[in-house]
């Protein structure tokens, strides 16, 4: 019995799925959690489709990789829960040649998400140790158009902007002035923004002519926008 008990214990430890099997997961994970709750936008799917994702959790957690929620990365963040990846980048209505700026790089996921769509992403991630983490990740990968800055994303990235698109992936009190500044005429910006440990709204942001337009898009709960002083 104890024998049994340990063989078990050392599969489940060792196990881990072949590419196909985690192809299968992620085809269910698109059509369950992201399809049939309304996202139709199709290089939103066919994006979710190919990232692996598994590649952007820690190797423990691998097996819950496509489940419905997020997960832990490392220094108290979280990679966000794939529904709410896939309803962000479909809300931002991309072009294959937008250039993208995307704050809060955690694993890496989102960003390569947005370089499956779009032909430039720049990606800013406050703790350093996460951002190199994810820069390696994104290298090995292949994402060869994502790039990734360490620093505090609250300035944006003056150098690289205007920004057609803007996606902020931790709950800021208020929209940073900074980002707004650095899209583009036209310009999309989502963010989620409310008061510090409470459920905020999901912003979406476009700059028009001569006024900004805002419409709350959902309710959701975000790991904390930092600042560095
Ligand atoms: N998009 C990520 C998940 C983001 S979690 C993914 O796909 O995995 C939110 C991230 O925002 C955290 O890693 C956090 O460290 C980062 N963050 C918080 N405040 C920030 C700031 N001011 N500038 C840049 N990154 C910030």
């Amino acid at each position: 019995m104890k024998f049994l008990s340990v063989c078990i214990l050392s599969f489940i430890l060792c196990y881990s799925a072949t590419a196909q099997e985690y192809a299968t997961l992620r085809r269910n994970m698109v059509k369950e959690q992201i399809q049939d709750r309304g996202v139709t936008h199709l290089p939103t799917l066919t994006a979710l489709l190919n990232v692996p994702r598994h590649e952007f959790v820690p190797r423990s957690l691998r097996h819950h990789a496509y489940l419905d929620q997020p997960l832990p990365i490392g220094e108290g963040q979280t990679i966000s829960q794939p529904y709410i990846v896939a309803f962000m980048t479909a809300a931002l209505r991309l072009n294959k040649e937008d250039r993208v700026l995307e704050i809060g790089t955690g694993s890496g996921y989102q960003a390569a998400v947005l370089a499956k769509i779009v032909d430039s992403v720049y990606t800013i991630e406050i703790v350093e140790s996460l951002a190199w983490a994810a820069q390696k990740r994104l290298k090995k990968l292949g994402y060869a158009n994502v790039v990734v800055r360490a620093g505090d994303g609250y300035h944006g990235w003056p150098k690289k902007a205007p920004f057609d698109a803007i996606m902020v992936t931790a709950g800021a009190d208020s929209i940073p002035q900074p980002l707004v500044d650095q899209l583009k005429q036209g310009g999309r910006m989502i963010i989620p923004v409310g008061p510090q440990n409470g459920v905020r709204q999901l912003v979406l942001l476009t700059k028009k002519k001569n006024k900004i337009v805002k419409r709350n898009l959902m309710a959701v709960r975000f790991v904390p926008f930092t600042r560095k002083d």
